[in-house]
């Protein structure tokens, strides 16, 4: 069998019963067969469908615990039909759009849906960016270029790292501080790029450290009068402007602080894998992810945003 269906027919013939999504699941937890996660035996006895037992140890390890499936009552079917979903969207999902697709009774179920996939997106440990990388802050929410500062009320600050890559853009990282010190912006670019990278920013000083860093530094500055900044870093500014526009089209520019860090990780998911040939392969990799990923209860995800309403980025 293929390793992941390539369009919809072949997802719909490979995925019409829960013992195919089981099994689907249970060979990207354990490629190379079980592993007992205490003692690392590879023999194990089926207690439940979703529950082994080691052999050795008896220690029980449960196919989706620590996942985005632990604790669902609702089908796996369900589950990867709403990854299918939300991976062939062209520019993103909704939870409106997700709730009509599924029939979900609850709006509140298919954003928590959203949500986990999103979480999911964005794979622990991943790789660090290398080669030539050009890094710069920008607001969303507020005016795009001013002078440097803090996230407000109505302003969240993001950096952006963009790859090098031609001409073009290769990979990207995006991530939201607090503010443009040297401390935030220096510990976002060590934990997205790797030393000996060049990194390329304008003067600004909170990127004065790098070289200590163990980085190469080009500093670039404004040469003619009627240069902008976007001359400096076409990069990152063409991805910034890309992140509005899919802010704006997708989400009609309501994304409120406390979500927007699941926004730039869907918006980075989806642009890394931009030119995947087959929508499929973004489906198997949130998958992969998503049997990695860490489960969060609904209840921590809303318990910062009860109380006054979340508010929303106006852009
Ligand atoms: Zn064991």
């Amino acid at each position: 069998m293929r390793e992941y269906p390539r369009n919809l027919p072949e997802f719909e013939a490979q995925f019409t019963t829960e013992a195919a999504c089981r099994d689907y699941l249970l060979r990207l937890r354990w490629p190379d067969g079980f592993r007992c996660p205490r003692c690392g035996h590879p023999k194990a006895w089926p207690i439940e469908k979703t529950l082994f037992q080691c052999t050795r140890c008896r220690y029980r390890a449960s196919l989706t615990s620590g996942t985005i499936f632990e604790n669902t009552r609702k089908p796996l079917r369900l589950w990867f039909r709403a990854m299918w979903w939300v991976t062939s969207q062209k520019t993103g999902a909704s939870a409106l759009g997700l709730q009509k697709v599924l029939g979900l009774g609850s709006y509140e179920t298919a954003w928590t849906w959203l949500h986990k996939l999103r979480r999911a997106m964005i794979r622990p440990g991943r790789d660090r960016l290398s080669g030539a990388i050009e890094v710069d802050e920008t607001y969303l929410g507020g005016p795009e270029e001013g002078l440097r500062g803090r996230e407000t009320q109505n302003k969240a600050l993001i950096v952006v790292a963009a790859q090098e890559d031609g001409k073009g853009v290769g990979r990207i990282r995006l991530h939201r501080v607090p503010d443009a010190s040297a401390d935030s912006l220096v510990s976002f670019i060590e934990d997205v790029i790797e030393p000996g990278s060049l990194v390329k920013t304008d003067g600004w000083k909170g990127y004065a450290g790098l070289k200590t860093k163990g980085y190469r530094h080009q500093v670039l500055i404004l040469s003619r009068r009627n240069e902008t900044a976007s001359d400096l870093l076409p990069r990152v500014h063409r991805v910034v402007s890309l992140l509005k526009r899919w802010l704006m089209g997708t989400h009609q520019g309501a994304v409120s602080h406390e979500h927007l860090d699941y926004y730039l990780d869907e918006f980075t998911f989806r642009f890394n894998r931009r030119s995947s040939r087959h929508r499929g392969l973004l489906f198997y990799r949130l998958l992969q992810q998503a049997v990695a990923a860490e489960a969060v209860p609904y209840k921590d995800m809303v318990a910062h945003c009860r109380g006054p309403k979340p508010h929303g980025y106006k852009m």
